[in-house]
């Protein structure tokens, strides 16, 4: 391997409440798509108490988007304008291409803890307008790879000769919950033209050939590079991997629609009242 990625940015979001009274920290949101494209939104949640969450996102439509939700633990039911009703549970991943349009709702419910993410990965323009899709990539359809450092969870993409449950797509997406033992260090090859990101759930490590420390909690923009290092502290280390290449188009954000035109939006908007949303 080559250049080892280093660190170019630590972020820490801030607590919002979302949908109709949800508890969460929104890590990346419009402020950080100019350093994190393709990735625009990342939520993540971890609660012990249900009155943080069970309000829940009632429906609600996306256009233009991939919604991805995954729970290290946790429970979430789940409907859609397609047909479509589910939990997502432990270790579950929910793979939602909104493309034309979707409406659904996201309702959490009473459970020991909340833990996990929703990340949105934008999508070209030439595929904004795609046929919505809902992948439901259960837990035993997630590969694990276990190895001395630790254990990698392969939600999308590929590690070492492990392939994940999707590829993604539009936006090929590695995506992996990368869980370290006390004080492991890790590495693992990054195509160099991906934007690459860690986002720290536990425990807290160094990060990138400086080996940066970054405390928990924290979304870590690696620079340029093809491989990506992370040393764990004392008391291991839990993150998500996550990385795609960049689109480099105009980003225009209506809430939960996004487009590349103000023009769009408002169609989509238009079309949500007239009732012509869903193709
Ligand atoms: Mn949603």
């Amino acid at each position: 391997m080559g250049k080892t990625r280093e660190v170019v940015k630590v972020v820490a979001g801030n607590e919002q409440k979302d949908g109709a009274g949800v508890r969460l920290v929104r890590v990346l949101g419009p402020g950080t798509v100019a350093d994190f494209d393709p990735f625009l939104m990342l939520d993540a949640f971890d609660s012990l108490d249900p009155d943080d969450y069970v309000r829940g996102f009632p429906w609600h439509p996306h256009r233009g988007i991939e919604t991805v939700t995954y729970l290290m633990q946790g429970d979430i039911e789940h409907g859609d304008s397609l047909g479509n009703a589910g939990s997502i549970v432990d270790g579950c991943c929910q793979w939602m291409t909104a493309g034309s349009g979707i409406i659904h709702q996201e309702m959490p419910r009473p459970c020991p803890r909340m833990l996990g993410l929703q990340l949105w990965v934008n999508l070209p323009a030439k595929d904004k307008m795609a046929r919505p899709q809902y992948r439901d990539l259960k837990a035993a359809l997630i590969p694990k790879v276990t190895e001395a450092a630790g254990t990698v969870a392969v939600i999308a993409g590929s590690y070492g000769d492990a392939e994940g449950a999707t590829q993604g797509d539009y936006v090929k997406v590695t995506m992996l919950d990368v869980a370290l033992v006390p004080g492991a260090g890790w590495r693992m090859p990054v195509d160099p033209q991906a934007t690459a990101f860690a986002y720290t759930f536990e425990g807290d490590g160094g990060f990138g050939a400086a080996a940066t420390p970054v405390g928990s909690r924290r979304a870590v923009l690696f620079g340029g590079g093809d491989a990506v290092a992370v040393t764990a502290g004392p008391e291991g280390l839990r993150f998500m991997l996550i990385a795609g290449r960049p689109l480099r188009e105009p980003v225009a954000w209506g809430g939960p629609i996004v487009m590349n035109t103000q023009a769009e939006l408002d169609q989509a908007y238009a079309e949500i009242e007239n009732g012509t949303f869903i193709r």
